[in-house]
């Protein structure tokens, strides 16, 4: 990911953040306009349809004809494509933005002119209305990047992040299939046996941010100090959100590079969410723990990992049905919810057969596929030695 850190001078701030509130009011009108659908009243408008709406918007009101068309018109692509994420069912439905929560517009048709380097450590990119915005130049721009978004984040900070599809990630020719498992004790388990831990904050990050939290609660509503603490929180939750990021690159990569095809699980994030949610009047079964566990795997940006997967090894992911994978032995196919002693051990009630319950998880999706299937015929995964072979995948 190229991000960059966006130093834009006073007098530029005011106009950043008016792009900023127009996307977010193009945003919020779709979703509002995607919330009154009702099956049967007819297809809800597309991109096309939008787009022709906003024109409309535009000549009516004063104020949105002073802003940019291309943030605009990109805050529509933008919904356009989260709606397209749902119905692939690997993001939650688009909800409402807010002021101070979700700053951020996206630029297209960037010509190569339009991002200059001015000295050693400094850039400048091209914005709309606003003209030349200095980043810092921390190192190399992508040079086939067409588009740029920026974002102010809940700290005050503003970033450029240049938007270059990655380039796909030639297979080892191995022949190797790698099942991948969402696991709930770590962020993913492969049926290698290696689990891979996304980072999150330090022991000692924690302990700062609960300190926060314990003084916010203290601090007087509105009051200079609330904002300070506040701030620092924020700026700690941004760390943790970059170092998710960065992992979620690396562990792509990785897989992408180690393995011919990789098996996912076919997660449904959407239906999760929502037969844990369940009614106000009938919530879920186990609401509460199933309610922490689609937090966690949210968080852990499961839907991220798999679409960067798809892009950097277009054609080599599988998705394999996910019913069972988490009960059922990898030995002996014996099929028992008692077999998960507990979040992390497996232990078969029918065939004795112990491991960790993310990795057996792993080795049913991968014995799901076809390919996969040939390798468990092959020999028994997880012999020693076999997993010296495979490319050791170190999570920072
Ligand atoms: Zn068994």
């Amino acid at each position: 990911m190229s991000r960059y850190r966006l130093t834009p001078t006073p007098v530029q701030t005011p106009g950043l953040l008016e792009h900023c509130a127009h996307a977010r009011l193009v945003w919020n009108l779709c979703v509002e306009q995607q919330s009154l659908y009702r099956p049967g009243r007819g297809r809800m408008p597309g991109f096309a349809e939008r787009c022709r709406q906003l024109t409309q918007a535009r000549e009516a009101f004063g104020w949105l004809r002073d802003g940019s068309v291309i943030v605009q018109q990109q805050a529509v692509k933008d919904h356009s494509q989260a709606m397209a994420n749902f119905f692939a069912g690997t993001h939650c439905l688009p909800t409402w933005r807010k002021a101070g929560r979700d700053e951020g517009f996206r630029i297209v048709h960037a010509k190569p002119g339009d991002v200059r380097r001015v000295s050693r450590n400094v850039g400048q990119v091209r914005i709309p209305k606003i003209g030349w915005v200095r980043f810092r130049w921390s190192r190399a721009v992508p040079e086939e990047a067409k588009s740029y978004r920026v974002t102010r984040d809940r700290a005050g900070r503003w970033h450029v992040a240049f938007a270059v599809a990655p380039k796909p990630v030639p297979a080892p020719g191995t022949g190797e299939v790698v099942g991948v498992d969402r696991g709930v004790a770590v962020s993913a388990a492969l049926s290698t046996g290696t689990l891979l831990r996304s980072p999150g904050l330090t022991e000692t990050e924690r302990q700062r941010l609960s300190r926060f939290e314990r003084r916010l609660a203290r601090a007087a509503r509105g009051s200079r100090r609330r904002g300070r603490i506040r701030l620092a929180m924020a700026r700690l939750k941004a760390r943790e959100t970059d170092r998710r990021r960065d992992f979620v690159e690396k562990a792509s990569t990785d897989l992408a590079r180690g393995f011919d095809v990789i098996a996912v699980e076919n997660l449904d994030i959407r239906a999760m969410t929502r037969s844990a949610a369940g009614t106000v009047e009938r919530p879920g079964r186990g609401v509460r723990r199933k309610a922490r566990l689609n937090r966690v795997v949210l968080a852990q940006g499961w839907g991220r990992l798999v679409a960067r997967l798809e892009h950097k090894a277009p054609g080599r992911v599988v998705k394999v049905k996910a019913a069972y994978t988490s009960r059922t032995c990898n030995v002996c196919k014996h099929v028992a919810a008692e077999s998960r002693e507990s979040q992390a051990r497996f232990v078969c009630v029918a065939c004795g057969h112990r491991a960790n319950a993310d990795v057996n998880a792993a080795r049913n999706i991968r014995d799901g596929t076809a390919a996969g299937h040939a390798v468990a015929a092959r020999g028994r995964p997880g012999m020693p030695g076999r997993t010296n072979r495979e490319p050791q995948l170190t999570a920072p």
